[in-house]
């Protein structure tokens, strides 16, 4: 089950989050063999940005690619205080510097700040036309931000998991009306989630780890990227090894008990 882009790439369902990747020197080592591990595995999407780590997050992954950047889809984000015409420009070239490439296969703009977005869509588009970007996208914006934006957009990266649905009442139909994928980010909750007893039961029933559960769910639809992070190699394999595989709808239908969506849409939510 692959996700499509509007612009036709396609990339494998489970990709790799990096925030606080590159915080601790003492990791740096294990971080950059899970990086390799999951891309061995078949994972291809690495999710990065400016902010994490002031850019030691960006770093990191340059090294962990470096020699297989073809193997890889980056994505890195701009924030919003570098969202004009001129800041684009440089935050993009700084950003490529530390990933140690010549191009990223999609840029967005982390969230909606005080530059029009008209503004920050001609930039992309000048970097799309230059080759800097394959495309470009956003995140953290709801319905009514989605309106607002010109056409073109890739996808809009969101907070998604059991206990933040509140996306599929508003969002999901938009994005779904305009072929537009969803990336889910923290799609484990930072890990949260996985000290639930009730899916830990089911995890063992279904024969899968709880963080595969969670994933397999948050994935179901087959026009949702999960971007979780993992710090292991160990960690890495096993995100991998959920590609391909579906849910059955007994499992699923018993995730959508046990964390039902809300009555009403919900302000999006953002971590
Ligand atoms: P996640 O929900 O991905 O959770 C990460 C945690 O889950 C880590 O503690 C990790 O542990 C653990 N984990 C991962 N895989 C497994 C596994 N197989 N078994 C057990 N534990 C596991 O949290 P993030 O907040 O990191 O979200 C993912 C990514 O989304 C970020 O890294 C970032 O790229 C992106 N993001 C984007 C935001 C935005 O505003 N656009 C905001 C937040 C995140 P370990 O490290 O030990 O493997």
């Amino acid at each position: 089950m692959s996700i499509q882009f509007p612009h036709g790439v396609t990339v494998p369902e489970i990709g790799i989050g990096t925030w606080f990747v590159g915080d601790e020197p003492s990791r740096r080592d294990e971080e950059i063999a899970a990086i390799r591990a999951g891309l061995d595995a078949g994972l291809r999407v690495i999710d990065t940005a400016e902010m994490y780590g002031d850019g030691r997050s960006e770093q990191l992954v340059g090294e962990a690619i470096r020699g297989r950047r073809d193997e890889v889809f980056l994505v890195s984000k701009v924030l919003p205080y570098n969202a004009s015409e001129a800041g684009v420009r440089s935050a993009v070239h700084a950003s490529l510097q530390r990933l140690g490439t010549d191009r990223l296969d999609l840029y967005l703009l982390h969230w909606r700040g005080s530059v029009p977005f008209d503004e920050t869509v001609a930039a992309f588009e000048r970097l799309q036309k230059d080759g800097d970007i394959g495309a470009w996208g956003v995140s953290n914006l709801g319905p009514d931000d989605m309106a607002d934006l010109p056409h073109g957009c890739a996808t809009d990266q969101v907070l998604y998991n059991p206990i933040r649905r509140g996306p599929e009442l508003d969002l999901f139909p938009i994005l779904r009306s305009r072929g537009i994928p969803v990336m889910a980010y923290s799609p484990l909750e930072q890990a949260r989630l996985l000290d639930d007893p009730r899916l830990q039961a089911l995890a063992v029933d279904s024969g899968l780890s709880a963080a595969q559960l969670v994933l397999a769910w948050v994935i179901r639809d087959g026009d949702v990227l999960a971007i979780p992070k993992a710090g292991s190699a160990g960690h890495a394999r096993q995100n991998a090894a959920l590609l391909g595989m579906t849910l059955s709808a007994d499992v699923q239908a018993e995730i959508d008990r046990l964390f039902p969506a809300p009555q009403n849409p919900v302000p999006l939510e953002m971590l």
